[in-house]
């Protein structure tokens, strides 16, 4: 090989490093360190770790040098990134460019006033009717807490600058701010807490977040054939394939070559946005893979979170594939979903959920427990809300994991200190996991966790977190840790109230972690959430079974809701209103591009390719008659098929009528409601007799690839 190749190759193989890449394209604080003059550095942390606000005089020179820094990396563009109502991001760039100077240069520009606020048109988002377009101004402030980043792309190199969005009143028209506001909430309860137990070092609470990101990929060329999936982002139609995930050999399977490529790729574009991209695999069904990042403060990892949903859709398009966040884009395996892992700890590092080797004894975390378990009891409908969007419908409280109803799993170790604590008011005793002996000699035996897992469960305490399993996988995970916040705020408040008057601290808190326990032990629930037996159970408990996003919406703006986050300023009641109104506009918004998509599926595609297949054998019919062969077969076949036809033309007649007539509903409500309970069951009446006439008709006629293809040819 000669010299200079191998130097290439080296050279190559070093610009891959991963210490190397991590963070290359975050202006985070090392690069806040070395490039801001001493004193703005300074300044920015007291910003953001104690939450003052930003002079502009330190703004513009903070503007500058990320402006600087930004072109030096190539970046021509800025935006401020914040997060609507949709779900998803959005982004409007400005070239870093103002008027050419006198020698005719183009001069670059980015002021203090640039970084930290700018103006949005607000009435093209959600709002939920409190906005209308005559009063459209939105502003666009900084979350200096979230690094700003460079996002490399089609459209090149763009500076985002993570920012909350407002109205002109000051609503919260997006996800950031209420959660800012609920992580300041539940840092400023907590630390009452802690001080109780003689913590007074501690400045904050932060919450921490690990997002599993669950999807899908599908080769790019078949995802075209498919409106379904390009309009909706799920198969509308589709038969069993032959093969789904019965053999159970995907999930942790030897990762395909193309989808390996993907991955490394996806992981170095993370990491250069400073995403702790850390765990891949594949998943339970065909062409379904996960990833995990490293968990951070919920906020960052709210942002991250946005950046890795879109990073694979991006990434994805490189490798001739589309990546398929829907929560269940095929019918009959397993849909994707979001696990929010989620724990609280203090500014040094002490993890509030950490139980420790002897749990009965730690009273923190006994009391930290109780208060989340009273927590997830009395707000379970909110809980239950914060995970609803509408392929979400498709998982809760269908025919898949985890269940509508809230309830949490302790887990062996800690139900029975929960039982003896219930009992007696005292926890003598502790389970400790047992050795694992493999019986080979060559393995060693090892120690096993005091606590098996739980996949059932939609919340459920895994050694030192709760894993919050409810979530979809396309949703923003922002709305879920808001709630969690809130929720434990509200306990952790209830609690300090109460413990800051005790004469007697040691008994009144033992009193208070057995009264939390007892008034609430019916949301604790360690068996199997997905039998019916659970489902009866918790009905006899009293605990909400809420099946689907619209019925959940209400949630938000009962007296109790209200009354939480408007005593903690999270939410006032316009916003929660607002964020009701959304879900019904979003649900019915939803599902009629799926009805529409249907429709014209069946009467451009499906039925003229089946009404051709009759033609072929109507034509057979009449050939092998007329030559005098038994012709009985395929007259069997002939009425099978027309019979089905006639089925789908007027489940499609009855669909579009309906369609049609949701146009006559103007109330958001009413009008979701009427998508859900009528034009849904039209959907599946449409849908099969399509999915059976796919099973009897020539493979050379169907018009779009089948579930086999879209599944197995990744
Ligand atoms: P599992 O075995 O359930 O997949 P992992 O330990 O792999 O659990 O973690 C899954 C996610 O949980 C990761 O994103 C991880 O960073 C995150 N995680 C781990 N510990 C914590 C914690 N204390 N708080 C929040 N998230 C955590
Ligand atoms: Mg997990």
């Amino acid at each position: 090989m000669a010299e200079t190749e191998r130097y290439t190759e080296i050279r190559e193989e070093t610009a891959t490093r991963i210490d190397e890449i991590f963070g290359q394209n975050v202006f985070n604080d090392n690069v806040m360190r070395q490039r801001l003059p001493k004193k703005t550095y300074r300044e920015l942390r007291h910003v953001i770790d104690e939450g003052r606000s930003l002079d502009p005089v330190t703004a513009d020179v903070i503007a500058h040098a990320m402006k600087e820094w930004a072109i030096e990396k190539g970046a021509t563009h800025f935006t401020h990134w914040f997060q609507p109502l949709t779900g998803i991001t959005a982004e409007k760039h400005d070239a870093f460019i103002s008027h050419e100077d006198d020698e005719g240069r183009v001069m670059t520009e980015f002021s203090g006033r640039e970084l930290v606020k700018g103006e949005a048109d607000a009435s093209s988002f959600p709002s939920g009717g409190t906005r209308s377009t005559f009063e459209a101004r939105g502003y666009t402030t900084w979350d200096c807490s979230s690094p700003a980043f460079i996002k490399e792309s089609g459209c090149g190199k763009i500076l985002c600058i993570p920012t909350a969005f407002n109205s002109y009143t000051g609503d919260a028209l997006d996800k950031k701010t209420p959660l800012l506001r609920s992580m300041d909430a539940l840092s400023e309860q907590a630390l009452r807490i802690v001080r109780l137990f003689g913590d007074n070092e501690a400045k904050r609470v932060n919450t921490s977040v690990g997002p599993e990101q669950e999807y899908f990929l599908i080769d790019e060329k078949l995802y075209k054939l498919r409106p379904d999936l390009m309009y909706s982002g799920r198969t509308l139609f589709g038969a069993p394939a032959p093969r789904g995930q019965e053999m159970e050999d995907h999930y942790y399977g030897v990762i395909r070559e193309r989808v390996g490529e993907f991955m490394k790729d996806l992981n170095t574009e993370l990491w250069k946005l400073g995403v702790t991209a850390k765990t891949q695999h594949n998943e339970v069904a065909p062409a379904q893979h996960e990833l995990a990042p490293i968990y951070e403060t919920a906020n960052i990892a709210v942002d991250h979170n946005q950046l890795v949903m879109e990073t694979m859709k991006r990434v994805a398009v490189h490798h001739g594939m589309r990546c398929l966040l829907h929560e269940k884009p095929y019918a009959g395996v397993n849909g994707s979903g979001k696990h929010n892992n989620w724990s609280l700890s203090t500014d040094k590092g002490v993890n509030l959920l950490d139980p420790g080797e002897t749990p009965n004894q730690n009273v923190q975390f006994l009391l930290v427990l109780s208060c989340i378990i009273k927590a997830v009891d009395v707000h379970a409908d909110l809980l239950r809300q914060s995970a609803a969007d509408v392929g979400n419908d498709h998982r809760l409280g269908a025919n898949e994991a985890p269940p509508a109803i809230m309830s949490v799993f302790l887990g062996e170790q800690l139900e029975d200190v929960v039982e003896q604590l219930i009992t007696t008011g005292e926890a003598t005793s502790v389970k400790q996991g047992e050795m694992l002996r493999t019986g080979a000699s060559t393995i060693p035996d090892v120690e096993m966790d005091a606590t098996d897992r739980n996949r059932t469960s939609p919340f459920a305490f895994t050694g030192n977190k709760f894993e919050f399993r409810s979530v979809g996988s396309a949703d923003s995970i922002a709305a879920a840790n808001t709630v969690l916040n809130a929720i434990v705020a509200e306990a952790f408040s209830d609690a300090a109230n109460e413990l800051e008057q005790a004469s007697d601290f040691q008994m009144a808190v033992h009193d208070l972690i057995k009264k939390n326990l007892t008034e609430h032990q019916r949301i604790i629930f360690n068996g199997d959430g997905y039998s019916e037996a659970w489902l009866k159970e918790a009905q006899r408990r009293g605990l909400p079974n809420i099946p689907s996003m619209i019925e959940a919406a209400p949630a938000l703006t009962t007296d109790k809701s209200i009354s939480l986050f408007e005593k903690f300023g999270i939410f006032t009641k316009t916003e929660l209103q607002t964020r009701e109104e959304v879900v019904y506009e979003t649900y019915a918004k939803t599902i009629h591009v799926e009805a529409v998509t249907m429709a014209e599926m069946a009467s451009n595609q499906i039925i003229p390719a089946c009404v051709k297949y009759a033609t072929e054998l109507a034509a057979s019919v009449r050939e092998l008659s007329g030559v005098g062969v038994d012709a009985s077969t395929e007259k069997i076949l002939l009425s099978d098929v027309t019979c089905r036809i006639e089925d789908m033309k007027r489940a499609l007649d009855k669909l579009c009528a309906d369609v049609q007539k949701s146009a006559d509903t103007s109330d958001e409500r009413s009008k979701a409601f009427f998508y859900k309970d009528t034009i849904i069951p039209d959907m599946a009446s449409l849908r099969k007799p399509a999915d059976e006439l796919e099973l009897i008709v020539d493979k050379r006629l169907w018009p779009f690839p089948t579930y086999g293809e879209l599944m197995f040819e990744v």
